[in-house]
């Protein structure tokens, strides 16, 4: 006597949790807004706010007010614009 179960089984499903952002989050002090965490010598974070966070390396972070309202006065040198420094 066979006991024969129905071919048809419902495939399992596993069920994956949504994953938040994952890895290290930086919060600007300023306005409590929470990014990925800069890379090193990356793209800055640039806030809502106006400030921007650029990663030297080493988990050293500069703070630069940068307003995004057109007209303000430009008195530094775009250093965090350019692509990272490529590594040979
Ligand atoms: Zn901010």
């Amino acid at each position: 006597m066979a006991t024969h179960r129905p071919a048809a089984s419902a495939a399992a499903i596993t069920y994956t949790p949504a994953e938040a952002v994952h890895g290290p989050t930086f919060t600007c002090p300023r306005c409590e807004r929470v990014y990925p965490y800069p890379v090193d010598h990356g793209a800055p974070v640039r806030c809502e706010c106006g400030w921007w966070y650029t990663n030297l390396g080493h988990g050293r972070i500069i703070e630069e007010f940068r307003p995004r309202i057109g007209g303000a006065k430009t008195k530094g040198p775009e250093a965090a614009a350019g692509p990272a420094a490529e590594h040979h």
